[in-house]
């Protein structure tokens, strides 16, 4: 698949004239547009950033694809560079000879010996039931804290400005391969003590959380828009992992526009 032409549509919306536009200007381009992801060397998401989000996880993080979002909303995203209305923007930027293309770091947690999940916005766990939930945290093998409170959430740069930004957490340039951790509701006093603040670990670090028991090892997990099926856990590893979502980049679009055009 050296020639990139085989687009597969991610999408909700089924009956949108918009959509059928869309399909019409790709095929006049020249693109095929496949029915199967695997097919597939563009995979264009067309919503928000969740669907954005959802779009990669279905694929399975594809490394020999170029994602890109198209936001159905007013507003363009964090992932999603393209309007629907301007679509013809986002044919142009593919169908350029030399397209620059961003890559924007993964994450994966391993649990247990249940499996390893990637994840482009966030990890995160945090107590199934009303009572605080208590985990000892090490970064590497280095025993750091046992935090005690609601749970934690390790994002990747490009998470940064979503669930870690609600909590506090430093907004990350993607250009930095890096996690960064961030408490939710920690109990800080003169038996628990936690940092209290987010911390950034290097992309080579490991962080892992054992999960100490007294009724407290069925935690919530979330890779970025979807709930882990697994209940009962004692440890999660969290790394950067070796894959990168490669994305199209354009001009006057760098990370920092967007989070200019976001949010202020
Ligand atoms: P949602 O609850 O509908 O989304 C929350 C909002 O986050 C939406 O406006 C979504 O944009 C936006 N968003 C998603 N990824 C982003 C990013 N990287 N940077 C900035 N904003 C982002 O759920 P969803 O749309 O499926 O998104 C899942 C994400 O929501 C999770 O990965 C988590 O980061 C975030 N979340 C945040 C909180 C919180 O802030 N308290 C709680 C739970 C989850 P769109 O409207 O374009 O989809
Ligand atoms: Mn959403």
């Amino acid at each position: 698949m050296t020639e990139r032409n085989h687009i597969y549509f991610f999408h909700k919306e089924r009956s949108d004239a918009k959509i059928f536009a869309l399909f019409e200007l790709a095929e006049r381009y020249g693109f095929q547009i496949v029915q199967n992801p695997n097919d597939a060397n563009i995979i264009i998401s067309i919503g928000g950033d969740g669907t954005f989000l959802q779009a990669v996880r279905k694929t399975n993080f594809r490394q020999d694809c170029l994602y890109a979002g198209i936001t159905t909303k007013n507003e363009l995203g964090l992932y999603c560079d393209f309007q629907l209305e301007h679509v013809s923007d986002m044919i142009d930027a593919i169908t350029q000879e030399k397209i620059e293309v961003r890559r924007y770091p993964v994450l994966i947690a391993n649990i247990d010996d249940q499996g390893s999940f990637y994840c482009l916005n966030e990890f995160s766990i945090r107590s199934g039931i009303i009572k605080t939930f208590v985990m000892d945290v090490f970064i590497d093998d280095l025993h750091f804290e046992t935090f005690r409170g609601d749970g934690m959430l390790i994002a990747t740069p490009t998470g940064s400005t979503a669930y870690n930004k609600s909590v506090n957490g430093a907004v990350v340039d993607p250009m930095l391969p890096c996690l960064q951790v961030s408490e939710i509701a920690s109990l800080n006093n003169n038996r628990y003590r936690t940092l209290g603040s987010s911390f950034i670990l290097d992309g080579s670090r490991k962080l892992t959380l054992k999960i100490t028991g007294d009724g407290n090892e069925y935690p919530l997990m979330g890779m970025d828009n979807e709930a882990l099926s697994i209940r009962h856990v004692d440890k999660v590893e969290i790394k950067l992992s070796d894959k990168k979502i490669k994305t199209v980049k354009l001009k006057d679009n760098s990370f920092w526009e967007k989070v200019r055009r976001t949010f202020l």
